[in-house]
């Protein structure tokens, strides 16, 4: 099992997309189920700051995320929400949202569970290392400047670059100073810093210390 780890816009969807199906491994894309989360509080009404009733649409909501990297999906309530949950809504509440405990809880045993059934995967997310699966290996620490990361993000999203990277820069901050499981790098996590570096250069280097662990 492959962790990798990091802010927004580092890379980390694409490349771990591209790396499992190399491997011809699965790929658990962690934020699309904080994502789901999100979306259920927002269609129940419900405060993203209230952390009860947000932990409660946690264990009530029914999210079922597709492994396969060639083509991952989000259900929620058995509804394909896979583009909602890109929108600016989804995105401006997710990170009050993955602060709640209660809802950490919920989702870090679900993705156990993928974890559990699947004989390889690719992980993805902020807490994979440290929290979620500190037995895998390797575990990968993808970071890029906060230029390129806006960059990337406003060009994928067709957004405007002034107002994404003003928006990566306020879900990092709430991501890496949250009590509960906040993004961090893990003490044996390999750090690759990606500003500059291509895709398939990235995908290279990652299968490369794949290779290295199981060797
Ligand atoms: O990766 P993505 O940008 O889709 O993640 C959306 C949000 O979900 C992050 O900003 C973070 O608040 C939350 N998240 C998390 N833990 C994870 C994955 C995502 O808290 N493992």
């Amino acid at each position: 099992m492959v962790a990798v780890d990091g802010p927004s816009g580092s890379g980390k969807s694409t490349v771990s997309r591209r790396l499992a199906a190399a491997l011809g491994a699965r790929y658990l894309d962690t934020g699309a189920m904080y994502r789901a989360v999100t979306l259920a509080v927002l269609q129940a009404g419900v405060d993203p700051s209230d952390a009860d009733a947000v932990a409660k649409v946690a264990m009530d909501a029914r999210i079922v995320i597709g492994t396969d990297p060639e083509k991952p999906t989000t259900r929620l309530d058995a509804v394909a929400v896979d583009r909602e949950i890109r929108g600016p809504e989804v995105t401006g509440a997710v990170s009050a949202v993955a602060a709640v405990p209660g809802v950490r809880r919920v989702l870090v045993a679900q993705q156990r569970e993928i974890i559990a059934t699947a004989a390889r995967i690719v992980v993805e997310g902020r807490d994979i290392g440290t929290v979620v699966a500190p037995e895998a290996r390797p575990k990968v620490y993808l970071t890029a400047s906060a230029d390129a990361r806006a960059h990337r993000r406003s060009t994928e999203a067709d957004a405007d670059l002034d107002a994404t990277a003003v928006d990566l820069a306020r879900r990092d901050r709430l991501d890496s100073t949250r009590t509960t499981d906040p993004l961090a790098k893990a003490a044996d996590a390999v750090e690759l810093d990606t500003t500059g570096l291509g895709i398939d250069e990235v995908v290279t280097r990652l299968r490369a210390l794949v290779g290295a662990v199981c060797d």
